[in-house]
């Protein structure tokens, strides 16, 4: 078996474990760091090769996501592809109740950015190649880890024609395992590190649509008494400007009968659900969907080992905070590795991994908590009152501290400890 010794292995190269390799390579230079991807790499264009699909996936980032993506040289590569959010409209269907955000209120040219997934994936690729510091192996599974003594001992097999991680194995000694692997982690199962999981009894269908009327950059919450939808402003399109990311939550049996409709059909139930603020729907793009739940690990941080990303933490969408949140552990992350380096420990010891978990919990207690009531309070397997509901959006909209707390949650502003302070500290 081959034999490789790194400092920090990451087990996933999806959004947050490929965002991970990069901040440690800038802001915590000297490690060499191993990221293994299921997935193989070679399929990846170059950004300038970048053909913008109607059905890619989108994520929202939010403001604080592009100042850390500024951090990290990387906004630049992404923003030609990222369509500003200046308007964010929440709104409950058939209530008066309306709150709207703009970024020109906090002197702001946007409140976020929507950008396609494969875009970010291939942006971040293109840095990431860049790197010496960083080697990948994949398309590869870790299949299995074994904690030791300074660090983790963790089985790589290579991916064969199956898919299933059981071709040429590897052995890597690692400092740090980051585990990245995503929401349904099969790693921290196999650790068992237990979870938290609310079932929210509903499922987001995703897909693109393109309305009459442009979007104008405005991202429309809307409540519905079937639970929340949004829709995300996009650029690019058959008509730039008309193309927007849907989120919409249903419940399985509306699924169904949703994913049963013909695309014309489609656009007419979306019509009735969200109404005509931005005219007809013509178009609705390929769909995927997901059955909804918060699930939180209950062990962030082991000896030698991190939890990131969806892994640690996998939300409702509907807030659009998933991957913000992440990022900003991310950057905690590296930012302890860093931290370890300078003071001569291992980035694997227990103590410096806990320091990274005490800089990144509140920020995760309070995203948790504000995604989650957003889903209880306006979720409809939730009974709250509509009046309660009407006075809550209401109440946001003209009480300018509640507003401006919405805002700072929704731009990833509310951090505690913004990342610059936190380092003094250090
Ligand atoms: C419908 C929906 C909409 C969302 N919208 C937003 C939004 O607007 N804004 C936002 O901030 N967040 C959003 N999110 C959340 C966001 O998508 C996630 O936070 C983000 O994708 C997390 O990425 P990840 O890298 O942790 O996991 P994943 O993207 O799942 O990546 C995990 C990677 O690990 C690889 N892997 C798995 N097992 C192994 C193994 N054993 N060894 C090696 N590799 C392995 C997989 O191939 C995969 O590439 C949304 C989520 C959903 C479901």
């Amino acid at each position: 078996m081959q034999t490789l010794e790194t400092d920090i292995l990451i087990a996933g190269g999806g959004l947050a474990g490929a965002t991970l390799a990069l901040a440690v390579a800038q802001l915590a230079p000297g490690y060499r760091i191993t990221v293994t991807e299921a997935f193989p790499l070679s399929e990846t264009p170059a950004p300038e090769d970048y053909q913008p699909s109607y059905d890619a996936r989108s994520t929202a980032l939010s403001w604080g996501s592009r100042q850390i993506f500024e951090r990290l040289g990387l906004w630049s590569a992404i923003e030609p592809q990222a369509a500003p959010i200046r308007h964010i409209h929440v709104s409950e269907r058939g209530r008066l109740g309306v709150t709207r955000l703009a970024a020109a209120d906090h002197h702001l040219p946007a409140l976020g950015y929507v950008a396609d997934n494969r875009w970010l994936g291939l942006c971040l690729m293109a840095a990431l190649r860049k790197s010496p510091a960083i080697q990948w192996l994949a398309p590869a599974r870790v299949t299995g880890v074994t904690p030791g003594r300074d660090g983790v001992r963790a089985t790589v097999n290579s991916v064969d024609g199956e898919g299933d991680g059981s071709g040429e194995p590897t052995e890597v000694h690692a400092r740090c395992l980051a585990i990245a692997d995503g929401g349904r982690s099969g790693l921290r199962e196999s650790l068992g590190i237990d979870v938290t999981r609310e079932n929210y009894g509903q499922h987001a269908l995703i897909a693109n649509v393109s309305t009459e009327y442009p979007h104008e950059g405005t991202a429309w919450e809307r409540f519905t008494s079937r639970g929340p939808m949004a829709l995300l402003p996009q650029v690019g399109g058959p008509q730039p400007g008309h193309r927007s990311a849907l989120v919409w939550t249903l419940s399985g049996a509306e699924l169904d009968e949703v994913l049963a409709l013909s695309d014309d059909a489609r656009c007419q139930r979306l019509q009735k659900v969200f109404g005509w603020r931005l005219g007809r729907f013509t178009r609705f793009g390929e769909t995927h969907h997901y059955p909804l739940s918060l699930t939180v690990a209950k062990e962030v941080v082991r000896p030698g080992i991190v939890l990131v990303g969806n892994a640690a933490h996998a939300l409702h969408p509907v807030a659009g905070q998933g991957f913000n949140l992440a990022l900003r552990g991310l950057m905690a992350l590296a930012e302890t590795f860093r931290y370890a380096g300078q003071t001569g420990q291992s980035p694997g010891s227990l103590p410096v991994l806990m320091k990274y978990q005490q800089a990144h919990e509140d920020d995760q207690r309070r995203i948790v908590g504000f995604s989650d009531t957003l889903v209880r309070l306006f979720g409809s397997e939730y009974p709250t009152p509509a009046f309660a509901r009407s006075i809550a959006l209401a109440g946001l909209d003209v009480l300018p501290d509640a507003k401006h707390w919405f805002a700072r949650q929704a731009m990833g502003l509310g951090t505690a400890k913004p990342v610059a302070r936190r380092e003094e500290h250090w």
